[in-house]
């Protein structure tokens, strides 16, 4: 019986549709949101429960495809061609308990959703830059947003998953229960399972001294050479960045989430060293309608600190858009498997570097990635230090041997150990 076969007679078992290639719905259902992937998978499951996946996770086993899971679409940089595809879109369901500050969160919620049933109650979760981004991918992949710096990865406030495993199996994940497939999950990413259902931490972050302020670019070099002494200083309540945008504008962004006048006092020198202000859209807003875009991630790296060559290389890129991000504060205290905490500060550029930008990034940066910001899967592991990775991988090779969760950006089980 071939994968078509199995799910054909198990389709009145499922409380979702299946979709095969050709049916209406299917093509609706494989696309992500890059539309230069035109993936194939050999089936599309629209799951409406933990069963469901369940069911999935078994026939991907049986017949030896590999499972994988798409909520939003948004992190999907690989055409997950002959894969048997679960959509967990119609599994948003979303829950706060206001008294011990809690969301709970099926995998199909957007940010959107939670941000909004959170405001009611004064709390905020550890969303990023866009409302439209699916909870789970975000968080599984590290999740860095504009209260990391006070209240850490959104992955470090993972209390709790429900999880289908490799072998079928549902069960929950905690700090308790498989504490070792919950470190790899808060921030490994979605190799080691499927997760149906999330518990995080909210905080009490209601309104927020949000926005970008816009200058000509001319003070660019002093502007950068400034701030990297200046984020020595700040509070952690204080995140921002620099953007230097194709337009020839510099723009910082910041977020402050304690009193608005104190955060432009913070501010202010920043500002002075950047030239006259063309825009000040500096506001103070509810948190849930804060969300700031970003650069997207074409080259990223992580550097110490802003050496004077990189400075000016990033300075001379006129044709690239160039987005310098400080981190540090909770981000480094935490000890989850995401990202190369100790680096303070992260270089995006929408597109490939100039020879003396590369140069500058190869001499000062790590190679390092951040998984929610790589689209190249043969660069997964630049994202996690060399620790990291070793566990995640023994992790891996405990809970997916067989790498069933092996589509995406994944990580691949250890090798076997042989025992002389
Ligand atoms: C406009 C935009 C803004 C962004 N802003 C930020 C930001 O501010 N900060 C940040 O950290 N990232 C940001 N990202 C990156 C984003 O967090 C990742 O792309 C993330 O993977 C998106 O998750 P998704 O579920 O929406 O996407 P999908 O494409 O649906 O899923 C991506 C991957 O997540 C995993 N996954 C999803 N659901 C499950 C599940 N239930 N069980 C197991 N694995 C699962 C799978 O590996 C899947 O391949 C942004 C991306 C975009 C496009």
């Amino acid at each position: 019986m071939n994968l078509h076969h199995t799910l054909r007679v198990g389709r009145s078992r499922l409380a979702g549709s299946v979709f095969l290639p050709g049916d209406e719905g299917y093509d609706a259902y494989r696309q992500p949101l890059d539309p230069t992937l035109d993936p194939h998978p050999a089936a599309v499951v629209r799951a409406t429960g933990a069963t469901d996946v369940r069911r999935a996770v078994l026939a991907a086993r049986r017949h030896a495809v590999p499972l994988a899971v798409q909520a939003t679409g948004h992190g999907t940089h690989v055409a997950h061609d002959g894969a048997l595809l679960v959509n967990t879109g119609a599994m948003a369901s979303v829950l706060i308990d206001p008294d011990r500050r809690i969301a709970r969160v099926g995998p199909g919620a957007r940010w959107g959703d939670v941000l909004r049933a959170a405001e009611q109650f004064g709390l905020a979760a550890l969303s990023g830059s866009s409302p439209d981004v699916g909870v789970t991918g975000y968080t599984l992949g590290g999740g860095l947003g504009w209260l990391a710096r006070e209240h850490g990865l959104a992955a470090d406030s993972v209390l709790r998953a429900r999880v289908v495993l490799a072998d079928g199996t549902a069960t929950t994940v905690d700090a308790d229960h498989h504490p070792d497939l919950f470190w790899a999950l808060c921030g490994g990413g979605g190799s080691f399972g499927v997760v149906t259902a999330l518990e995080f931490r909210l905080y009490p972050v209601d309104r927020v001294y949000a926005g970008a302020v816009t200058f000509g670019r001319e003070r660019a070099a002093e502007t950068l050479a400034y701030y990297r002494r200046w984020i020595e200083r700040v509070p952690d309540a204080l995140s921002t960045a620099v953007l230097l945008t194709r337009d020839g504008t510099l723009v910082v962004k910041a977020m402050y989430a304690g009193d608005p006048d104190r955060g432009r006092a913070l501010l202010e020198p920043l500002w002075t060293v950047a030239g006259p202000v063309r825009e000040n859209g500096m506001r103070v807003v509810p948190y849930a309608q804060a969300a700031m875009g970003g650069t997207f991630a074409r080259t990223f790296d992580q550097v110490g600190t802003l050496d004077d060559d990189l400075v000016a290389g990033l300075v001379a890129e006129a044709d690239a858009g160039v987005e310098i991000r400080h981190w540090g504060g909770r981000i480094a205290a935490g000890s989850g498997a995401a990202a190369h905490r100790d680096l303070p500060l992260s270089v995006v550029l929408d597109t490939v570097p100039s020879t003396q930008t590369a140069a500058a990034l190869r001499r000062h940066g790590r190679g390092s990635g951040f998984l929610n910001f790589l689209v190249d899967a043969s660069r997964t592991e630049s994202a996690f230090t060399t620790a990291n990775w070793a566990a995640l991988r023994r992790v891996k090779s405990t809970y997916d041997p067989d790498n069933v969760f092996g589509s995406g950006l994944a990580v691949p089980p250890a090798a076997m150990l042989t025992t002389v």
